[in-house]
């Protein structure tokens, strides 16, 4: 008889810039059976971006609508007129594939995606190596103009005062270690739990 899956929840947050989102592509490489919670957001598309696969693209009033329609677990607007969130579609997607869902969300989000998975989740915040090495990240990134930058950097000190908040914190100052070390934490977690 197939034993029942006993789906997790393994959730990513960080500063903008921090990196989350390579960390989250190299771990979704693995064998571990994990998929991407694909977010809904209100920001345009950037360069190499798609619809439904990086983010469900929608404008403020679709996003608004699914708001009043309770379709997300958590919402926040990250940044002025940019709102996020996480859909409760996704969850019961990844989970009927017998898949373990993946996050990238703000740090807000984060804890409050944890305490809604409590013990079924692991939330791991990503570390940068300080807040120089954040701005020059986010200016080689090339995707933010100056104000966009201004805003995560000022959002970012903030963020940084919630890493004890999370299960794990991964210092990403050598990207090969941090992937290394955050493939081996998930992989405990999914097996032991
Ligand atoms: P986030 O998803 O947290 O906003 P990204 O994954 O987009 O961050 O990373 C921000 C930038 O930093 C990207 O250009 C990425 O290639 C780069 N980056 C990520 N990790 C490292 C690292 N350990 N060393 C140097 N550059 C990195
Ligand atoms: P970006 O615009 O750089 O893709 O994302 C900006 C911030 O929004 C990042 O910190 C990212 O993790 C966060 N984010 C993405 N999806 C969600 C979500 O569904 N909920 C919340 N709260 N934050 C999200």
């Amino acid at each position: 008889m197939n034993k029942k899956f006993n789906g997790k929840a393994i959730i990513f947050s960080a500063p903008s810039g921090a990196g989350k989102t390579t960390i989250v592509k190299e771990v979704l490489k693995t064998d571990i059976p994990l998929k991407f919670s694909i977010s809904a957001c209100s920001r345009s598309e950037r360069y190499g971006e798609e619809n439904g696969k990086d983010y469900h693209f929608l404008n403020v009033k679709e996003f608004k609508q699914k708001i009043d329609r309770n379709e997300f677990i958590e919402w926040e607007e990250v940044y002025k007129n940019n709102y996020y969130g996480t859909l409760k579609s996704e969850i019961d997607r990844i989970w009927k594939s017998e898949n373990h869902v993946i996050f990238d969300v703000d740090v807000i989000g984060g804890l409050s995606l944890k305490k809604y998975f409590g013990e079924n989740a692991l939330s791991i915040f990503i570390n940068p190596p300080s807040i120089e090495i954040l701005f020059d990240r986010l200016n080689q990134r090339g995707t933010d103009n100056e104000s966009s930058i201004k805003e995560r950097m000022y959002k970012a000190k903030t963020e940084l005062t919630y890493k004890n908040q999370f299960d794990m914190v991964i210092a990403n100052d050598n990207l090969n270690f941090a992937v290394q070390k955050t493939i081996k934490i998930i992989k405990s977690f999914i097996s032991f739990r």
